[in-house]
């Protein structure tokens, strides 16, 4: 006998385990599993060990909605991140339903059992269960391996090599000369914290990144605590920083020339007289048209005011045995080169989709509200926004969920189906500049030239739509079990 679960959560993340803790508390008697590969909890907070791992968004949008951050920075380290993660799951007794170790391979949906069967693989043997509901919150990144380019010469170098991925524990760089390839939210954090202990740290980028200063304790959110108490002050928080945030990523698209010059002004200020702000801090795209980096109290700023740490803006020619030649004919010797050069994005954690017998190319699909698929039914996934926190979007897909969950009860469905729609543009899901997006985004779902297909960038919005918008919406079809298949065209080749 296959084991049955009402609903199947893939991966024990952040993602996951808030997934996991709304469904429990919409409803009570349904069971469920979360299947994840590894053999802990908490994803990417567990998985990122490099000196000084933190968040570069704040921790009253990266939390739960209904969990208040409860510490006085604002901006967490890695370990903190996790302790909040792992303590929501055990405290909600999320962490007994988590199997670790369980990777998933493939899922299959059949609409005449209106279920699906999901393979997974266990201790090198391939096993199955069947749910009624599929919930990806796999992230968006390979865990097995991070993204470095091809760099000539690398295998002449005789110093340490390192992945922020796959940070060595033992890693002793106190005393030693350092580089830092990227300019990424990983390079501006990597560099202050490994200037306390190195010779020198250099942080070598091809081109710069936009960096604002954010005080790590939020001054306003302690006030608050100390006045309404932790539940209030959070909420209030939250939406504060939503407000917040909202503001300087819509000035920075409609008022480009205007952000860049403040920003800029911002930088100048923390640098000392005479730096050379344009070529290291003064990005040739718009604000926000890649990530901003947040780095707390100016840590980055302090470490090269300091002369622990500094900026070079140039092009790798080569690797060489003692560092690393450039195409300005400088060279940077180094005992350690670290390739902060980021991520390889992977769509749903590898694995495969089915619908009655038909494989899912998932370039395409299209992704309907951001979190579910055309021709897919009963299934959704959680990516993140990518100019606001993760957690924001990650607790209304969970929202939106269970309501579906709920309209499926009331009327005695037994499935939906987003209906894909010819008539709409295909989008890129991510609608984002970055290297490691540009690279991969035609191996994901497309997004939609017009709502509900239109990629929401907005959590206001989002939330009205998702949280209080019509579920029947003439999009989406519903289903009850006796029916047959449809017989229209899906869009997918078999
Ligand atoms: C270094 C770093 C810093 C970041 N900082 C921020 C930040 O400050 N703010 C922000 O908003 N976002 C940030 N992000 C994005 C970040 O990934 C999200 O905030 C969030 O942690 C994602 O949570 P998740 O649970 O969706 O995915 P993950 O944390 O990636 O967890 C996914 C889980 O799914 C499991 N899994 C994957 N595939 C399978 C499979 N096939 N079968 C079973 N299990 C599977 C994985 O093992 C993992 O445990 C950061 C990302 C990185 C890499």
């Amino acid at each position: 006998m296959t084991e049955h679960v009402d609903v199947v959560i893939v991966g024990a993340g952040l993602s996951g385990i808030g997934a996991a803790h709304h469904l429990q508390d919409a409803f009570p008697q349904r069971s469920y599993a979360i299947l994840e590969a590894r053999e802990t909890s908490g994803g990417t907070w567990d998985l990122f060990r490099y000196p000084g791992v933190r968040s570069d968004s704040d921790m009253h949008t990266l939390g739960y909605r209904f969990r208040p951050w409860v510490a006085a920075e604002a901006i967490a380290d890695g370990p903190a991140i996790l302790g909040y993660i792992r303590d929501t799951a055990a405290d909600a007794g999320i962490d007994k339903r988590i199997r670790y170790g369980h990777k998933v391979i493939r899922a299959s949906w059949s609409s005449a059992d209106a279920r699906w069967t999901v393979e997974f693989e266990h201790g090198g043997v391939r096993s199955q269960l069947t749910c009624s509901f599929l919930y990806v919150c796999s992230g968006y990144y390979r865990y097995d391996r991070g993204f470095t380019p091809e760099f000539d010469g690398i295998e002449d170098f005789r110093g340490q090599l390192v992945h922020p991925q796959q940070w060595p524990e033992d890693l002793d760089y106190a005393g030693k000369r350092v580089v830092v390839i990227g300019s990424g939210a990983t390079a501006v954090t990597l560099v202050p914290a490994m200037a306390e202990k190195a010779a020198r740290v250099t942080m070598l980028q091809r081109s710069p990144t936009y960096i604002m200063s954010l005080p790590s304790v939020d001054a306003v959110a302690t006030r608050l605590r100390e006045l309404l108490g932790p539940r209030r002050a959070y909420a209030i928080t939250r939406w504060k920083n939503v407000a917040v945030g909202t503001l300087i990523y819509q000035l920075s698209q409609r008022r480009p020339a205007m952000m860049r010059k403040f920003i800029r002004g911002q930088t100048v200020k923390q640098l000392p007289a005479g730096y050379d702000v344009d070529t290291h801090f003064n990005p040739v795209y718009d604000p926000w048209d890649q990530r901003l980096c947040l780095v707390p109290d100016a840590d980055l700023f302090k470490a090269i005011r300091a002369g622990k740490a500094d900026v070079v803006t140039d092009r790798i020619e080569k690797f060489t045995p003692t560092g690393l030649r450039l195409e300005s004919g400088a060279e940077l010797a180094a005992d350690i080169v670290v390739t902060a050069t980021g991520l390889d994005m992977l769509a749903f954690g590898g694995m495969t989709l089915e619908v009655d017998g038909r494989t899912v190319e998932l370039p395409e699909t299209m992704a309907y509200k951001g979190m579910m698929l055309s021709g897919v039914p009963n299934f959704a996934f959680t990516i993140g926004y990518t100019n606001a926190s993760w957690t924001l979007k990650a607790d209304l897909v969970a929202e939106f969920v269970c309501r579906m969950l709920r309209h499926l009860d009331r009327n005695g469905y037994s499935h939906f189906t987003p209906w894909p729609d010819p008539a709409v543009t295909p989008a890129p899901l991510m609608d984002f500049q970055a290297g490691y997006v540009l690279r991969a985004i035609d191996r994901f779902p497309k997004a939609g030239s017009r709502a509900p297909w239109r990629l929401g960038m907005n959590y206001a919005q989002d939330v009205l739509t998702l949280r209080h918008g019509r579920i029947e919406d003439g999009t989406v079809r519903f289903a009850h079990r006796t029916a047959v298949p449809e017989r229209e065209k899906l869009p997918w080749s078999s």
